[in-house]
């Protein structure tokens, strides 16, 4: 995959992308992100890549000029064919499309992607109606820039390719996927529909996570729970269950909606949900 990301502060990548999974993927041709300094497109002598809003208000907006001539510059393939050509031009916006597991997921399948990131009071309109195919938020809250967006969006796509992950179980395992191993639908949250190992421990199903421990199983008093220890693989199985549950209930409940649950998830739900209340 080729990722490009078009930017006035193209030091800004310096470090985010450099270290990890991240850095092992670049290195092992997995995948190859390209940083686009927006100002080498402008044509006078000031570099100037913003101006004033037409009607009046506030700040200033990213011109169009030098963001068409910058993705042009790419060789993408024309906006209706996209698709079929696995690509996309993405616009970082406040307004756009929330990116959760499931976009990362679809965006892990593509060859290429750019990815816009606005600054000042956003970007002209005519770039998201003309040039992206698609407006991302990464939240519900306003940034300065579309940088940190671009940086959130590359790591959760690009540990979603295979191979990037040493253990590819661990993206099944992880919050918010819901293979179907579970009774998940794969075709919904999560990464791509592949069988969960043998030996995986768990699959998330579209809950958070279950709690991780490491050594030492008692640090200052703080004790890992005994099931953990006691090396029977189906009572962990059961227990990484119930606190997925359970972490999900207290923390993000709007999930519960999603997920396949069984008789017995039900029920400790209905315990989980009587104490809660
Ligand atoms: N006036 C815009 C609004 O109210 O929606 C906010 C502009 S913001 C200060 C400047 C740039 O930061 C945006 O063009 C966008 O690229 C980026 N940005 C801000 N919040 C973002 C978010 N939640 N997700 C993705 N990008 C964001």
């Amino acid at each position: 995959m080729q990722i490009d990301i078009v930017t006035i502060f193209p030091d800004f990548f310096r470090g985010p992308l450099d270290h990890g999974i991240i850095r092992r993927a670049r290195e092992g041709g997995l995948v190859k992100i390209e940083i686009h300094d927006l100002r080498a497109f402008t044509r006078d002598r000031h570099r100037t890549v913003d101006d004033r809003p037409f009607g009046g208000g506030e700040g200033m907006v990213l011109k169009p000029e030098p963001i068409f001539e910058c993705v042009e510059s790419l060789n993408i393939a024309p906006r209706n064919q996209r698709g079929a050509s696995r690509q996309s031009v993405v616009l970082l916006s406040a307004q756009g499309t929330r990116f959760d597991q499931k976009l990362a997921s679809e965006l892990s399948e593509l060859d290429r992607i750019v990815l816009i990131c606005g600054r000042y009071e956003g970007v002209d309109e005519r770039v998201g109606t003309y040039l992206a195919d698609r407006e991302i938020s990464i939240g519900d809250y306003v940034l300065s820039g579309g940088e940190l967006g671009a940086a959130v969006i590359v790591d959760a796509v690009t540990r979603l390719i295979p191979g990037a992950l040493g253990n590819e179980a661990s993206t099944r395992q992880e919050s918010f996927f819901a293979g179907p191993e579970l009774g998940g639908d794969s075709a919904g949250e999560g990464a791509r529909p592949t069988q969960v190992r043998p030996d995986s421990t768990c699959g998330s199903g579209g809950l958070l996570d279950y709690p991780h421990y490491t050594r030492p199983a008692d640090f200052r008093g703080m004790k890992v729970p005994e099931v953990l220890v006691n090396g029977n693989h189906e009572e962990i199985k059961r227990w990484r269950r119930k606190s997925a549950i359970e972490k999900t209930s207290v923390n993000r409940p709007d999930l519960l909606d999603r997920v396949k649950l069984s008789e017995e998830d039900k029920e400790l739900l209905e315990k989980i949900e009587a104490v809660k209340d």
